[in-house]
């Protein structure tokens, strides 16, 4: 695990104290849409490395532009450019070394809708090999590939929960019961767990579930912005326990959970439910880097069915996804305030671990045409 976590640059994961950090935050910026060049979107965000930056015009009081720039930093941020292939070397890697390994592993796409979580996590219309044409792309896993396993089996589960209620996506849409064990272990009743015997039926599998879960989607709003969709990989022995686990989230969209105002009853009871999960995730993982204490799991049926992944020996990676336009700039921000939060940790192993969203300066400069140029420049 320590070769593969340094290959990546992630190496001060390794030896972890209960102290230290097991989960790793990322951002994923993904480049304006064809729509978005045609409306002439300005792009908002830069990125490099380990740091971006939101550019956010605002107006003073004599009615000039100044722009103020909100930096953050975090393990890896991506740039526009970066393929799901890179995007896996960094983030889901590691963890399918740790699980090869016996452990439990999760990652998490979250992010306002449009973002790009159902790209980097699931895919987007492609399934299996071929050329990937430009906005498409292949899962996350795509490049996943199992060294020789020897006595291990490959399980494959794929479901979703809307407002608080699951449906197994591998298993037309059955609806499934979460139980708690007298051990407190958390079961998801009837939950289909197929079997794969190579990467390739494996996306399938994947590619199968995604389409299960669109085709519920109907008008402007997809249930799968509503939803969070939960693919499990478990590799068993052959005594059908189970060796390690990885789990692979794409969660629903981050914006419906301040959707307070709308009109819809139903609306605000969906986003109700998603504010409270998100909240809920939240305090899990943070309470994965505390030295002892209490996780809040029950809070959701989010956090009640990933139990697993914020307890023992867990490793979390979340990705962030951010879109760079103007007009999503607040939610933008909002996403990167989350995962900052996420990040933030409680011994403070670094410089910039921990650091809260500062805006780091606000130069008055002229913006945009329209305005009058402050002189103090
Ligand atoms: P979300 O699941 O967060 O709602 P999607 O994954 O559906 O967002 O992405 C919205 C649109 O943006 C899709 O058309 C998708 O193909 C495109 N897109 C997202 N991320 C990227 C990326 N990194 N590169 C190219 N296109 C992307
Ligand atoms: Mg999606």
């Amino acid at each position: 695990l320590y070769q593969s976590l340094k290959a990546v640059g992630l190496q001060h994961h390794y030896h972890r104290k209960s102290s230290e950090p097991r989960i790793w935050v990322c951002v994923r910026k993904r480049p304006l849409t064809p729509a978005e060049e045609w409306r002439q979107e300005t792009d908002v965000v830069t990125s490099s490395g380990e740091s971006c930056v939101v550019h956010e015009s605002r107006a003073a009081v004599d009615l000039t532009q100044y722009e103020l720039k909100h930096r953050f930093y975090f393990d890896h941020v991506f740039g526009e450019s970066c393929s799901n292939e890179e995007v896996y070397l960094k983030t889901a890697f590691p963890l399918v070394q740790h699980m090869l390994q016996g452990g439990s592993a999760t990652c998490f796409a979250y992010g306002q809708t449009g973002a790009g979580k159902t790209h980097t996590m699931l895919g987007s219309g492609v399934s299996g090999a071929g050329p990937v044409r430009s906005g498409r792309s292949r899962p996350l896993l795509s490049p996943l590939s199992f060294p020789a396993l020897a006595h291990l089996t490959v399980f494959v589960s794929f479901f979703e929960i809307y407002c608080g209620q699951l449906y197994d996506l591998l298993d037309n849409r059955k609806r499934l019961f979460a139980r708690e064990d007298g051990q407190r272990n958390v079961h998801i009743a009837g939950l289909c767990h197929r079997r794969v015997d190579s990467v390739h039926s494996l996306l399938q599998m994947i590619s199968r579930g995604t389409d299960e879960r669109s085709q519920g989607s109907s008008g402007v709003n997809p249930v799968s912005s509503r939803s969070h969709a939960l693919l499990q990989i478990q590799l068993r022995e052959a005594d059908q326990t189970v060796h390690g686990r990885m789990w692979f989230v794409d969660l629903a969209g981050s914006e419906r959970a301040s959707d307070s105002r709308d009109p819809d009853r139903r609306s605000r009871m969906e986003g109700a439910e998603i504010n409270q999960s998100l909240l809920a995730l939240k305090e899990c993982i943070r309470s994965l880097d505390q030295e002892q204490g209490h996780t809040p799991f029950r809070q959701s049926k989010l956090t009640q069915v990933l139990k697993d992944s914020f307890i023992g020996d867990s490793l979390t990676c979340m990705i962030a996804n951010i879109s760079p336009g103007l007009s999503s700039t607040e939610h933008t921000l909002n996403t990167l305030r989350y995962a900052d939060r996420v990040k933030e940790l409680k011994g403070q192993t670094g410089q910039r671990r921990g650091r809260r969203v500062k805006n780091i300066s606000s130069p008055k400069q002229n913006l945009s045409q329209g305005c009058r140029r402050h002189s103090g420049g």
